[in-house]
């Protein structure tokens, strides 16, 4: 999904990333379906049950409870 906005400014023309400015979540979440365990990144308002795994179960995911800072 592309969500690019471009406006003029002082005639440069500058592209912003909207996404970049939605408040999204960083943690490490394992499948319990299938144990894979990879760090999501998501809009803070993602629920766990709607995640899927890279291996295409939808609804075992649940956080290791480690959060991780992007810096
Ligand atoms: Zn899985």
């Amino acid at each position: 999904m592309m969500l690019r906005k471009t406006y003029k400014c002082n005639q440069e023309r500058k592209v912003i990333d909207i996404s970049d400015f939605m408040p999204h979540k960083v943690s490490e979440v394992i499948c319990i379906k299938c144990g894979k365990r990879w760090i999501a990144i998501r809009p803070e308002n993602t629920l766990l049950e709607d995640m899927e795994c890279p291996n295409h179960h939808i609804g075992f995911v649940i956080e290791t409870g480690e959060e991780l800072d992007e810096g």
